[in-house]
C-alpha cells in the first residue's frame, strides 16, 4: 500500500457517515445520549493534518452546557434503564461485539488517526487490531471479579462484600494514542458496569467520534458512552468539576495532571492519572550491542519520541560510550522521512505545531546548558510536504543529569546520552528525577538485570527490550508519572468501590445502645 493508493477519506465506513461542509471539510459533533449533536454555543475549532498542514474538519467546541447535558445523560443511564439491569455477562457479550467491530474496522480507524495526528499508519494500523483485545480482555473480566464472603468475628450476621460500579466517569486524553489510550479508560470502566464521558485532546478527536459509532453498532444503550470535545480550560475543567463524575481517568501532561489531581481531591473524586516520564534506558557494556541501538531507537525515535515512555535519557557506560553513540547515530543517519500511510516510512510527523516548536526550544536549551549536538537538532524538509511538521532524530552527549535536557520531559526525538561507571552510579542517575514511568535495562547478565530491575524506581521495566505493552499487564507510574494502574486485573478494580454488606441471622437486636 502506497500514499497514492490508500484512501484518506474517514467516511469510507458504511456504519454512519460523517456530515461534511460544502467545502469537503467534516463536521465532527458532539456525542451525547445515544446521538450526534452540535455544540449548545455553536462554536467550532479546526483540526489539522500534520503532514499537509491542511484544515480538513470542524471539532465541536464544548463548553460547560455540553458538559452538563453529557454528564447528565451518562448519569441517567448508569441509575436507570437497560444498563444497570444488564448481568456482567451482558456487558461482556456487548463488549466483545464491539471489538469483533474494532477488528473489522481496524484499518479505517487508523486512517482517521493517521490523519488527525500523522502517526505511521503501519504503526497505528497494528495498534487498532490489538485494541479489540481490550474489549475481549475486559469483556471476559466482567463476571469475574467476585465479592467474598467475610469469615467475620462478630456472632449473629452474615458479611459479604460486593464490588459495584463507582458511577460516571470522566475520561480526558491527549494527541499522541487517542484511541488506545481511550480504550485503556474505556474497557475497564464498561466491564465495571459505569458510564462514561470521554474528551479527547482538541488536536486528534475525530477518530474518537467515529468511534463511537462502533460503541453505537455494537447495541450499547444510549447514554452508557457520551463523547465531548473542545479545549481543557473550557471542557476538561467542567467536567472535572461536575459533582455527578466521580471518577477521572486522566492521560496527558504533568501540569494539567497536578491541577487536575488538586481539584478532584477537592470533591473527593476518585482519580487514574497517567503523566509523563523522564525515562532512562540504561545500555551496560555486556550488552548485545546491536541489539541495544535498536533498542535505543525504539525508546526515542519510534513515534518522533512522542510517547509518555519515551527512553529519552540514556545511560551508556563509560567503556562503550563513544562507540555506541557512533553505531547509534549511524544507526539513524538514512532515516526514512514521509508520508505516514507509505510503508517505507520509518520517521513520520510531529503532531502539532506548539508540540514542534516545544521540541526546538528544548534543542536551544539544551545547547545552552553545554550539552553536545552530534545530530540532528533542526526540522526536516521533506520533498512533496512543505507543510509537514517533520523533525530529525537528536542526540545530545555531554549531558548532565541536573540540566534540564535530562530533568524535562520534551515529548520529542530528543535524545539526551548520560555517561555511567557502575551499576551503583547507573541507579543514581536513573533514579534523580521527578518521575517514574519506565526503564530499559540492556545487559546479558542475569544477576544483574534482577538487581537493577529492583533497584530502578519506575512503574514498567523492559529487559532487553523496551515499550513492550499488553492489555494484560498493569501500567502506571511511580513519583510525578502518576496514580493508579491501567490495563490488567488491577485496570477494572480503578472503576469499582466495594461494598460491605452486613445481614442479621440473630432473632433479637441485643442492647441498641451498646456497639456490637
Ligand atoms: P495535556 O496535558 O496538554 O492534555 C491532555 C488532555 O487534557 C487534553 O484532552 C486536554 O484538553 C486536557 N486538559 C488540559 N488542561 C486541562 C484542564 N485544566 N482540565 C481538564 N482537562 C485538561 O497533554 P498532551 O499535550 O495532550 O499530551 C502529552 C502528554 O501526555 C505528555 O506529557 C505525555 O507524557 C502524556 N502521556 C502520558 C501517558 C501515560 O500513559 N503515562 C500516555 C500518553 C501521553
Amino acid at each position: 500500500m502506497t500514499a497514492a493508493t490508500l484512501s484518506l477519506d474517514p467516511i469510507s465506513s458504511a456504519i454512519r457517515p460523517t456530515k461534511q461542509d460544502a467545502d469537503q471539510r467534516y463536521r465532527y459533533q458532539h456525542y451525547i445520549d445515544g446521538g450526534f449533536v452540535d455544540p449548545a454555543s455553536n462554536a467550532w475549532l479546526e483540526t489539522s493534518d500534520p503532514v499537509t498542514g491542511e484544515d480538513w474538519a470542524w471539532v465541536a467546541r464544548g463548553d460547560a452546557a455540553d458538559v452538563e447535558r453529557a454528564v447528565t445523560a451518562a448519569h441517567r443511564a448508569f441509575s436507570e434503564g437497560p444498563w444497570p439491569a444488564l448481568s456482567a455477562s451482558g456487558r461482556g457479550a456487548l463488549m466483545r461485539k464491539l471489538g469483533d467491530l474494532i477488528t473489522e474496522n481496524a484499518d479505517w480507524l487508523a486512517r482517521v488517526e493517521m490523519r488527525d495526528n500523522g502517526k505511521l499508519f503501519a504503526e497505528l494500523s497494528m495498534q487498532m487490531r490489538y485494541m479489540a483485545n481490550y474489549y475481549y480482555y475486559y469483556g471476559g473480566l466482567a463476571d469475574k471479579i467476585e465479592g467474598t464472603v467475610i469469615p467475620t468475628d462478630k456472632p449473629g450476621v452474615f458479611n459479604y462484600t460486593k464490588p459495584e460500579p463507582i458511577g460516571v466517569v470522566a475520561c480526558i486524553m491527549p494527541w499522541n494514542s487517542p484511541l488506545p489510550l481511550t480504550s485503556l479508560k474505556l474497557a475497564p470502566a464498561l466491564a465495571a458496569g459505569c458510564t462514561v464521558v470521554l474528551k479527547p485532546s482538541e488536536f486528534t478527536s475525530a477518530s474518537l467520534l467515529e468511534f463511537v459509532k462502533l460503541v453505537e453498532a455494537a447495541g450499547f444503550p444510549k447514554g452508557v458512552v457520551n463523547v465531548i470535545t473542545g479545549y481543557g480550560a473550557e471542557v476538561g475543567d467542567a467536567l472535572i468539576s461536575h459533582p455527578l463524575v466521580e471518577r477521572i481517568a486522566f492521560t496527558g501532561g504533568p501540569e494539567a495532571g497536578r491541577m487536575i489531581n488538586e481539584k478532584a481531591a477537592r470533591h473527593m473524586k476518585r482519580v487514574t492519572l497517567e503523566l509523563g516520564g523522564k525515562s532512562p534506558n540504561i545500555i551496560f557494556d555486556d550488552a548485545e550491542l546491536d541489539q541495544a541501538v535498536k533498542g535505543a531507537v525504539a525508546g526515542i525515535f519510534a513515534a518522533s519520541g512522542q510517547t509518555c515512555v519515551a527512553g529519552s535519557r540514556l545511560l551508556v557506560q563509560d567503556t562503550i560510550h563513544d562507540a555506541f553513540v557512533e553505531q547509534l547515530k549511524a544507526f539513524i543517519a538514512d532515516v526514512r522521512f514521509g508520508h505516514p500511510s507509505d510503508p517505507a516510512t520509518q520517521v513520520a510527523p510531529i503532531s502539532t505545531r506548539p508540540q514542534l516548536e516545544k521540541i526546538k526550544s528544548y534543542v536551544e536549551i539544551a545547547k545552552s546548558e553545554g550539552a553536545r549536538l552530534v545530530a540532528g537538532g533542526e526540522p526536516a524538509s521533506v520533498p512533496g510536504y512543505p507543510k509537514g511538521l517533520f523533525f530529525k532524530p537528536t542526540i545530545f552527549v555531554d549531558v548532565k543529569n541536573g540540566m534540564r535536557i535530562a530533568q524535562e520531559e520534551v515529548f520529542g526525538p530528543v535524545l539526551s546520552v548520560i555517561r555511567f561507571k557502575d551499576e551503583d552510579e547507573a541507579v543514581r542517575i536513573a533514579n534523580d528525577t521527578q518521575f517514574g514511568l519506565a526503564a530499559g535495562i540492556w545487559t546479558q547478565s542475569m544477576r544483574r538485570a534482577l538487581t537493577m530491575a529492583n533497584r530502578v524506581r519506575a512503574g514498567t521495566v523492559w529487559v532487553n527490550n523496551y515499550r513492550s505493552t499488553s492489555t494484560t499487564s498493569p501500567f502506571g507510574g511511580f513519583k510525578m508519572s502518576g496514580v493508579g494502574r491501567e490495563g490488567g486485573i488491577a485496570g477494572i478494580r480503578e472503576y469499582m468501590e466495594t461494598k460491605s454488606v452486613w445481614i442479621s441471622t440473630a432473632t433479637d437486636i441485643p442492647n441498641p445502645f451498646i456497639r456490637r
